[in-house]
C-alpha cells in the first residue's frame, strides 16, 4: 500500500514507530507535514499539493495531528476523505475530540460518567458557576489545552474567581469538580479498532495532581476492570475514533472519562506495556484501506 503519515516531524517517536512498522510490512510510506499540505478544491476535484507536487495514488493516511495544528490538520484530512482515501482518523472525530467541551458533551449525553463540569461565556458568572460545580477545590482547564498544560487546581474559591476573571474573557475555561480519590492517578486505555491494546496507570509526581507523563508522572501496567473496558470502548465509539487514548479517573462512582485523545502518543504506552502498538495501527489500516 501507499501510505502517508501526516506528521509535523518524522523524528517524533510515534511517527517513526508507525513508519518503521509500515516498512516492516512492505508498504511504501512517506511522512508529509500537514501544515505544508496545500489544498485545491473544485467540484468533484479535490487535490493535495506538497512542495508544489500533486499527491496522488494514496491508499491510506495516518494522521498524527498535534493540538496547535488542529484546524489546518482537519482540513487536510477532510481533503483526503473527499478524494476517497482511507484515513485512520476522521476529520470530524478529530475536531469533536480535540475540543474538551464537545468531547464531554458527547460522552455525558450518552451516559458516560465525566467529572461535573461548568462552562460560561461570561466571566461575571464565575462565582455562580463555581458554586454550581460544588465547593472548592476546583479544577480549571483551558478548553484547548493538552499534556496537562492549562490544567490548574484551585484550592479556594477566591483564587478560582480571579483566574476566571483574568483569563476567561480570552480563553474558554472549564470549571470541573476535583476528583480527590483519584489520588493524582489516571488510567490510559489505548484502543485500536475496537480493542484495548494497552493499558497504563499514570501517577503524578509528588506535590502534583496532573498525572501526565509530560508533567513528570510515571506509568505502570494495570489490568482494566470489565466496566472500565466497556466505558473506554464505548467512549471511542461515541467519538467515532478507531485509534485513541481514553483517559479515565478511578472514582467511588466508577470510571470517569477525562478525555478521548485522537492522536495519542505511542512512546509512553509502548515503553510501559511493551506492546507494538504501531504494528496494530498498520494492521488496522491494512484491514480497512482499499
Ligand atoms: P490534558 O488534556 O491537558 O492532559 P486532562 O483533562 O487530561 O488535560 O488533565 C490532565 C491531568 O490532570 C489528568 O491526567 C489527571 O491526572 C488530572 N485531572 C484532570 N482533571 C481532573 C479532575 N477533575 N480531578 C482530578 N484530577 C484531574
Amino acid at each position: 500500500m501507499n501510505i502517508i503519515v501526516l506528521s509535523r516531524n518524522a523524528a517524533l517517536y510515534s511517527t517513526d514507530s508507525i513508519v518503521r512498522a509500515a516498512k516492516k510490512r512492505n508498504h511504501y510510506v512517506r511522512v508529509l507535514d500537514h501544515m505544508a499540505c496545500d489544498l485545491v478544491i473544485e467540484e468533484d476535484k479535490l487535490e493535495v499539493y506538497y512542495n508544489g507536487q500533486k499527491i496522488e495514488r494514496v491508499d491510506a493516511i495516518i494522521p498524527r495531528i498535534g493540538n496547535s495544528a488542529t484546524t489546518h490538520g482537519s482540513a487536510v484530512i477532510r481533503q483526503f476523505e473527499g478524494m476517497g482515501v482511507f484515513t485512520a482518523l476522521g476529520s470530524d472525530p478529530l475536531l469533536k475530540s480535540r475540543d474538551k467541551i464537545s468531547c464531554l458533551q458527547i460522552l455525558a449525553s450518552n451516559g458516560i460518567k465525566v467529572p461535573r463540569t461548568a462552562i460560561s461565556n461570561n466571566s461575571y458568572m464565575a462565582s455562580q458557576m463555581l458554586d454550581l460545580v460544588g465547593p472548592s477545590p476546583h479544577v480549571l482547564k483551558l478548553a484547548s489545552g493538552t499534556h496537562g498544560m492549562g490544567v490548574m487546581l484551585s484550592k479556594d474559591k477566591q483564587n478560582a474567581e480571579g483566574i476566571l476573571e483574568a483569563f476567561g474573557r480570552t480563553n474558554k475555561i472549564l470549571i470541573q469538580k476535583f476528583i480527590s480519590e483519584a489520588k493524582g492517578c489516571d488510567v490510559r486505555a489505548f484502543v485500536v479498532d475496537g480493542q484495548i491494546v494497552g493499558v497504563m496507570k499514570r501517577q503524578a509526581q509528588e506535590g502534583e495532581f496532573r498525572s501526565n507523563l509530560h508533567r513528570g508522572g510515571h506509568s505502570y501496567v494495570v489490568p482494566l476492570s470489565p466496566l472500565e473496558e466497556k466505558v473506554a470502548l464505548n467512549a471511542c465509539k461515541l467519538m467515532g475514533l478507531n485509534i485513541a487514548g481514553v483517559d479515565m479517573l478511578q472514582t467511588h462512582q466508577g470510571p470517569m472519562v477525562l478525555e478521548v485523545n485522537a492522536s495519542p502518543g505511542l512512546e509512553g504506552i509502548e515503553n510501559t506495556t511493551k506492546v507494538d502498538i504501531a504494528k496494530k495501527i498498520i494492521e488496522f489500516v491494512e484491514k480497512n484501506a482499499k
